[in-house]
This record gives structure tokens, sequence and C-alpha cells, in this order.
């Protein structure tokens, strides 16, 4: 993996590593574009790092269940490709209704689930119990499980899109950080980075939170603002918790879990979700801190009464584990995947509402097709980075339509 310098030429060009640009240079190359992935970094050091990879297929917003579909099916794939395991956690998810509101959602799943010939089983309180020894069962209305659903090291899912990439031919051009577009009229033809031009028919636009400020050097805003995600993680418990458990999804308090090193990883969605401007945004994410360094006790504090309905023993165990990073969110949560309007071969593959692991497949493809010129695998109309028209994305206004979206959200 290299950061050469000089003059280069690809057919394709992929700014940012993550998850979905590593998902994207491997769809690329394996459709037989000649492709360079860049960061300014290194593979996976920026939100992906830090996401808790959650890969949940019945989705409430139903077009997004081909893309985590499609997820699953490269996985399976890579195993052969890349001659490695992605050590895969495929313990199911059990979606939890404790109320009238959420009951009826869960039967909105439930035909989502026919629809979409995904498996799922109903189970009574006594089954819940085994699996989830945690679980107050006696909240539990409806408990409807997905055998099969799966999370994982999302690093590890993005060194392996990487890997099968290189494999296909795609060069990965690490610490080559991206300083401009090269434009001819409304056409991009290529980018400008700390190591040289690299002139390509098409680039993509993939560099996460920092995705605005790629687009705007062509002028153009992507409807999309980094939003704070966090999750804690317990001490290990024998009794409570073991790693073939599954992920459990409560909508009622805002939270999921999935097990994580002997202990219970939670994610808790705050009320008033903050957000932040990517122009403050620092290039390295390591040892930064996303809002106050006293949040993560008064988030507990704010949204903790909820999972205590659940989790009885949450005053009881140890948490010695906070994480918080961004996520960059759409106002109807959707993602901004495709051409960037006006701009002839410059493509968005990002805006990925907290779900960006889970649909980075499905991403990828997409983008290979629009590139080779073929009709997407999906529907990509919920997608369109101009479905909001214009918009300023560095307004207070934009970027709180963005933070709500994160804070409605009840999925996995
Ligand atoms: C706490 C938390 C929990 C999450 N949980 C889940 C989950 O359960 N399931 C799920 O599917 N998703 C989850 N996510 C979301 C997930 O992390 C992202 O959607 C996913 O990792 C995709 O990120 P990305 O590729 O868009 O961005 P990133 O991983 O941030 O990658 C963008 C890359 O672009 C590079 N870059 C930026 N600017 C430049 C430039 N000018 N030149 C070169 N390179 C550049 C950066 O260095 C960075 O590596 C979670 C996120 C967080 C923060």
């Amino acid at each position: 993996m290299s950061s050469k310098k000089g003059i280069r030429t690809t057919e394709a060009v992929v700014i940012g590593a993550g998850t979905i640009g590593c998902a994207t240079a491997y769809h690329l190359a394996r459709s037989g574009i000649k492709t360079i992935l860049t960061d300014r970094n290194t593979v996976g050091s920026g939100n992906t790092s830090l996401a808790a990879s959650l890969l949940t297929r019945i989705r409430g917003k139903e077009p997004i269940i081909p893309l985590v579909k499609e997820t699953y099916a490269n996985i399976e794939v890579l195993h052969d490709e890349i001659e490695s395991r992605l050590d895969i956690s495929d313990w199911g998810s059990l979606h939890i209704a404790a109320s009238a509101e959420s009951s009826s959602e869960l039967q909105k799943l439930v035909k989502i689930a026919q629809t979409h010939h995904i498996g799922h089983d109903h189970l009574g309180q006594g089954e819940v119990k085994k699996m989830v020894p945690w679980l107050a069962v006696d909240e539990v209305q409806q408990a409807l499980f997905i055998p099969g659903d799966a999370h994982l090291d999302a690093y590890v899912l993005t060194q392996g899109f990487a890997a099968g990439a290189k494999m296909y031919g795609a060069e990965i051009a690490q610490y080559t950080h991206v300083t401009g577009l090269i434009m001819e009229q409304d056409k991009v033809k290529g980018v400008e980075s700390e190591q040289g031009p690299i002139y390509a028919d098409y680039v993509v636009d993939a560099a996460g939170a920092w995705s605005n400020l790629i687009s705007l050097k062509a002028g153009v805003a992507l409807p999309m603002t980094p939003v704070r995600s966090n999750y804690w993680i317990t001490a290990k418990d024998k009794e409570l918790f073991n790693a073939d458990q599954p992920i459990v999804i409560l909508p009622d308090a805002s939270a999921y879990t999935r097990p994580e090193s002997g202990g219970l990883l939670f994610g808790l969605r705050e009320s008033n979700s903050i957000h932040f401007d990517p122009r403050n945004l620092p290039a390295d994410l390591t040892g930064y801190t996303f809002g106050n360094p006293g949040d993560q006790w008064n988030i507990l504090m704010e949204q903790g009464e909820k999972l205590r309905r659940f989790f009885p023993m949450f005053d009881q165990v140890s948490i010695p584990h906070y994480i918080s990073g961004v996520s960059t969110y759409t106002p109807d949560g959707m993602f901004v995947i495709g051409g960037v309007p006006g701009v002839k071969g410059f493509l968005a593959a990002t805006g990925c509402s907290g779900a960006g692991v889970a649909v980075s497949g499905g991403m990828g493809r997409i983008i290979a097709e629009m590139a080779n010129g073929q009709e997407p695998f999906c529907d990509t109309q919920p997608f369109r980075p101009d479905r909001f028209g214009m918009i300023d994305p560095f307004s207070e206004e934009f970027m709180v339509r963005c933070a709500k979206a994160r804070s409605r959200k009840t999925s996995g």
C-alpha cells in the first residue's frame, strides 16, 4: 500500500478508505475499472474504526435492505477471494417491543421480513430469557428473532474490502491527502493530492464526515452533516453476557446492544443528538473528543433510565469503556449515493446515516454499476444527492435537521 509521488492516470479515484470507500474500490476493481483508492491517513482509520458494526437486515426503511444483503453476499465471497475469514458473529438479532407503539412498528417489520424473504421467528418470554439472561422479560410484549443477523469488526471488514480491491488490481494509496479536484468545465478530470495529481474518468467522494469539503471544491453541497453516535461497554460478566447472544434492538429505550469481549456493548441515542461542522473536525481523529468530556455521564443519566427498565442490573455492572464518533446523517436518514449534480464523472458514496458498515457492499456495487453505465441492482432514487434541492450544509438549521434524523432512529 503506497504513497507514491508524481503524475498518475487511472480510470477511477476513490477519496476516503473507510468501509464505504474500500467497498467502492472493491466493486470498481472487481468490475474491471482501474482504480486508485486514496486516504490521507490509513485504511479504516476514520469513523469506521469506531463503529458498533451491527449488520441488521430488517429495516423500516425498505430501500436499505438490498444494500445490506449485498454486504452479506460480499462477505461470503471475500472469504474465498482473500483466503481469510472475517470473523463474523452471526447469532441473530432480537427486536423487542414493549409498548403499543413499538408493537405496531414490530408488526410492520414482520411484513417487511416476509416481503424480503428474511427468516424470522416470534419468541415467547421463556425463549428470550434463555437467549438473553440480562433482559427483563416481564417488560417484553413481543419479541422478533432474526436468525443469522450479524455483527463484526468494521475495521476487519474494511481491511477485507481493501485486500479484495487490491487483489482485483486496485492501488491503495495511503497517506495521500486529496487537496483539490481537477476540473475541465463541468467535468471532473481527477484529483490534486499532496503526492501529485491523479487523472481519472471518475472521482468518487467517499470521504465520510469530510465529504462536503471535497464536493464543495466543485461548488456542490451534499445533504449531510456529521452527527455524534455513542456506545458504552460493560465489564465482563459470565453470568449475564456471552459471545453467542444476539444483537438486541430496544426501540422503547432508544437503545441497541450486542456482546463485546465478555461484556455488553450498548448504544444509546440522544434525544438531542449533537452535530459538528466538518470544517472544525481534525484530519486525524486519534484522541479527539466528540463533545465535552463529561457528556458520556450526562447521556447515561438522561437515557439510562429507559435502559434500566430492560436491564435491571444496569446500576450494578461497571462500565469501563465509552466510545463516540460521528456518522454522516441526512435529514431523511437515507444515504447520498450517485452522480453529484452538475458535475460529470463525480460520484458520491456517503451520508451513511449510521449504517455505513451494513450497507457498504451495496453502496460500492451501485457506484461500480453507475461507473460502468449499467442499471443499478436496486432502486437508487431514495439516495439521490439532489433530493433536498439547494441546501447550505453548514447552516445551523440544516445541521439540526440532520441531527434530528439520528435522534428519531429506532432501528439497529
Ligand atoms: C459510535 C458509532 C457507532 C456506529 N455503529 C454502526 C453500526 O452499528 N452499523 C453500521 O453499519 N454503521 C455504524 N456506524 C457508522 C459507520 O462507522 C460508518 O457508516 C462507516 O464506517 C462508513 O464510514 P465512511 O467510510 O463514510 O467514513 P470514514 O470511516 O470516516 O472514512 C472516511 C475516510 O476519508 C478520509 N478522508 C477525508 N478527507 C480526505 C481527503 N481530503 N483526502 C484523502 N482522504 C480523506 C479519512 O481519512 C477517512 O479515513 C457507527 C458510527 C459510530 C461513530
